[in-house]
């Protein structure tokens, strides 16, 4: 049978294409081992963002897991086996709990890998931050959707989120704190995703994270991107994966771009031309180098990670129940009553979800599903159907011009 590459032009002596390269796939058995655990340890937060997921409210609800049944729920993540999941405690605001340190001491204890992702408030101090630090926890994610104190403070509803976070984020890695920086994008702020990366370059940060809006929570008023739109972005992310570490949240599809880019890269093909981009993109890209950006310092980009909701990911909620995602709002049982083990490794959700043959509509036609399959947040809050297509996708699948090429960089199943 003829090498499928022997039909690449001019790369018959070049390395076979391997898709790790510009994909990183989880090492684990992701039926058998998440990659990431995230908790809501409350959904009690100062802030009054126009995106929330959670819903945040000023107090603590009296039905949240307490100090116990966190530490349970702990004990729950490590008997996945060493190495555990990375365990992230969001909220909410965690630091509204008194108890936050002593669960971070506890979490280390017992062999978890412990992050914080706290709200931007007054109380993120430099002196609590080293406090999280010395019981134990590694990295810190930080909201920051503007690169000024209008574009950040308007989206969250208070004045002065924009400079504790920047404090903060300082504080953070002068402490040695690895910090994530997360970034949500709406039609009103897309346009300073530039200005927003030069920030990142500027004050350093492991990882940006774009986050693309899920019609849950109270992100349902915001003006999500078209479709089109959101190719130009996701293009947009991958240009400046060069700049600084970068990726995608709830746009599964950055994959498919990630692979598609390569591919052309290596073919000598006009992105711009075969993916259709749009005047987003170029507005986008001249921002981008009026601001230096397309001059990357990286030697390589950070492959974009293959996890999916309820594959390599769970989310368990204050009250603790189980979720494949945080914008996914079916639960699969909870903690209290069932062993977090149990319903990653058996539930009905989450198995369905692990399995790329369950996908709808043209997910489910796509050469690209085992790598991609789509935001299923994103699918179940437009449709009610967590298996439906991908509403926010703008790709024909069977379109993309080098099959054969794309064809051996796939992995066979998910
Ligand atoms: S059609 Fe679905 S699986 Fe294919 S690239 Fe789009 S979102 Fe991914």
């Amino acid at each position: 049978m003829p090498d499928p590459m022997a039909t690449w032009p001019g790369r018959q002596n070049q390395r076979r294409p391997d898709s790790s390269r510009v994909l990183r796939h989880q090492h684990q058995d992701v039926g058998d081992k998440p990659f990431i655990v995230i908790w809501e340890c409350t959904r009690a937060c100062p802030l009054a963002c126009l995106h929330c997921r959670a819903e945040a409210v000023p107090d603590r609800d009296p039905f949240e897991l307490d100090t116990a049944a966190a530490q349970d729920l702990m004990r729950q993540v490590a008997a996945f086996g060493h190495p555990a999941p990375l365990f992230v405690i969001t909220g909410g605001d965690p630091f509204q709990r008194p108890d936050l340190f002593e669960l971070i001491a506890y979490g280390k204890g017992i062999g978890l890998n412990v992050a914080v992702s706290p709200s931007g408030t007054p109380t993120l101090t430099a002196d609590r931050l080293q406090a999280a630090h010395d019981a134990g926890a590694t990295a810190l994610s930080l909201s920051l959707d503007g690169s000024t104190a209008a574009l950040h403070d308007g989206f969250r509803g208070v004045d002065g989120v924009f400079g504790w976070t920047l404090d903060a984020w300082d504080a953070a890695r002068r402490i040695g704190l690895r910090v994530q920086i997360n970034s949500t994008v709406t039609r009103d702020n897309v346009d300073d995703l530039p200005n927003v990366v030069q920030l990142v370059r500027e004050h350093g940060a492991m990882l940006w994270s774009a986050f693309f809006l899920v019609p849950t929570g109270r992100g349902r008023v915001l003006a999500a991107l078209t479709p089109a739109e959101t190719e130009d972005v996701l293009n947009f992310v991958y240009d400046v994966g060069l700049a600084i570490p970068a990726k995608t949240t709830e746009a599964h599809h950055f994959r498919r771009v990630a692979l598609q880019r390569r591919i052309l890269e290596e073919a000598g093909d006009d992105h711009v031309a075969v993916l259709g981009l749009g005047p987003l993109y170029a507005r986008l890209t001249a921002r981008a180098a009026e601001l230096g950006l397309d001059q990357g310092q990286r030697r390589v980009r950070r492959p974009p990670l293959d996890v999916n909701a309820g594959r390599g990911f769970v989310f368990i909620s204050h009250t603790g129940s189980v979720h494949p995602s945080g914008f996914l709002p079916m639960d699969a049982g909870n903690v209290r009553r069932t062993p977090l083990v149990d319903i990653y490794r058996t539930s009905e959700l989450f198995t369905g979800l692990r399995d790329p043959d369950r996908l709808g509509g043209k997910c489910g036609r796509c050469e690209f599903r085992t790598v991609c399959g789509g935001s299923r947040s994103r699918a179940y809050g437009v449709t009610g159907d967590p298996y439906a297509e991908e509403p926010s996708c703008t790709y024909v699948p069977g379109t993309f011009p080098h099959q054969d090429r794309l064809a051996a960089m796939l992995p066979a199943t998910a």
